[in-house]
């Protein structure tokens, strides 16, 4: 082990992650490049302060000295609200999970029935995780929503199990959404439910919906939207709540402050600020190129052998294929591989053991078209199937993301300045 004695130490480590990054090829889907402009305000003063306030009192702010600290988070809460199209904006969830766990407590009274996205299906593991302590476990039933095999809700039984269940609390979206679920079908059919509220967790599509190329659930009518703001959004790491209705949202923010979070990591708020003006700008092209990426890359990967999750719809709506590659060994087996190679992606976590998850949302940043769809699809098809040597891999790797220094879609700068410290 590196033993940091000085910061000498930590900065060659540092600049070590910097260089082996900067040779990867990374097809993580939950993973972005941040412009070296939205970066460098995460150095912000803001990191050493308080600012909480109660959820619908952000004005009276507990601690003093926040008067330009409740301005910075007010204005970027517009920002949200023009971006998100949401009425109501609450940005001190640490991440998407912790947005979910306080929608999940908020929305919810002890022994009630929740339904989310299955892990065999890529949900991202809610309330499941959260039922693995025992206070948890005793208090939050789960069920969990049908999907069929190209990763489609279906809507029937999806209806049929509402009926029987009645749920408390229906949490749409996952961490391998190929396609927006007809929700508001669902809520329509369901309506003679008043007791149960619609949420979707959109941790993955945050980006491609402030870009306008995926449906906003806001629009569909659910009473809360939860999610990350680092996934295909290309922000700094965090989490966000959104909503149109008073009373969710208040019930969704007042489990998680000061339940679950006191200091919110404010400085967050500038360089998030900072990527929803970039993403108001570059965001709509960004998110169709991240799709059209998607999508070339799935046709060229079935043109060489490897099997494309929902081939016949399409591949994906999204920034996520999922390829199943059982013929040529295990999930775990060919992703821990393809990394001593600097190919970045995501098994399966043991679910199926045979799906693996890519994703465009880094490479279309760092400026890859479709046709560089077609060198991408080449290198992890040849890997996968083992039919190159690792060597090989890995220069034609250094060799493609040597080509791709710069990033587009954001404030200029180039990647090598931010690559170099
Ligand atoms: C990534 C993810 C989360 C967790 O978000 P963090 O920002 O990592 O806390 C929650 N839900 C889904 C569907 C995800 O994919």
């Amino acid at each position: 082990m590196v033993k940091m004695n000085n910061t000498k130490d930590l900065e060659k480590l540092h600049e070590k992650h910097l260089q082996y990054r900067s040779r990867c090829l990374n097809l993580i889907a939950s993973e972005n490049y941040s412009t070296p402009k939205v970066r460098s305000y995460l150095a912000s003063d803001f990191g050493n302060r308080y600012g909480c306030y109660e959820t619908l009192k952000p004005e009276e702010r507990e601690y003093t000295g926040n008067r330009y600290i409740h301005e910075f988070e007010m204005a970027t809460h517009d920002l949200v609200r023009d971006v998100f199209k949401a009425d109501y904006v609450d940005l001190r969830p640490i991440g998407g999970h912790m947005a979910g766990m306080a929608t999940v407590l908020g929305l919810t009274d002890p022994g009630d029935l929740v339904f989310e996205v299955s892990m065999a299906d890529w949900g991202h593991g809610l309330v499941g995780p959260m039922r693995t302590i025992e206070h948890l476990e005793k208090t939050i039933r789960v069920k969990n929503l049908p999907y069929d095999h190209n990763q489609k809700l279906e809507v029937e039984k999806a209806v049929e199990m509402i009926d029987a269940y009645k749920p408390r609390l229906i949490i749409f979206g996952g961490s391998g959404t190929l396609f927006a679920d007809p929700i508001k079908e669902i809520m329509n059919r369901t309506r003679h439910l008043d007791e149960t509220f619609f949420a979707y967790d959109a941790s993955h599509v945050t980006g491609l919906i402030a870009g306008g190329v995926f449906k906003n659930p806001l629009d569909q009518g659910v009473d809360i939207v939860f999610g990350s703001t680092h996934k295909s959004f290309p922000g700094p790491q965090g989490g966000m709540i959104l909503s149109r209705k008073e009373k969710p949202f208040r019930l969704v923010g007042d489990a998680l402050s000061p339940a679950l979070v006191t200091s919110h990591h404010l400085n967050r708020l500038p360089a998030f600020a900072a990527s929803l003006l970039e993403m108001k700008e570059y965001g709509h092209d960004y998110s169709k190129q991240v799709i059209r990426n998607a999508r070339r890359l799935g046709a060229e990967l079935d043109k060489r052998g490897i099997k494309v999750i929902a081939a016949e719809e399409g591949y994906t709506d999204s920034h996520i294929l999922l390829i199943d590659v059982d013929e040529f060994g295990s999930s775990r087996e060919i992703s821990t591989g393809l990394e001593e190679d600097n190919i970045l992606l995501s098994d399966d976590f043991g679910q199926s053991g045979r799906e693996i998850r890519l994703g465009t949302p880094e490479i279309t940043r760092r400026g890859m078209k479709e046709n560089d769809m077609v060198a991408v699809a080449d290198i992890l098809a040849k890997g996968i199937k083992g039919e190159i040597s690792g060597e090989e891999l890995r220069e034609r790797v250094a060799e493609l993301v040597g080509k791709f220094d710069s990033f587009e879609y954001g404030f200029p700068g180039r990647a090598s300045e931010d690559f170099s410290g």
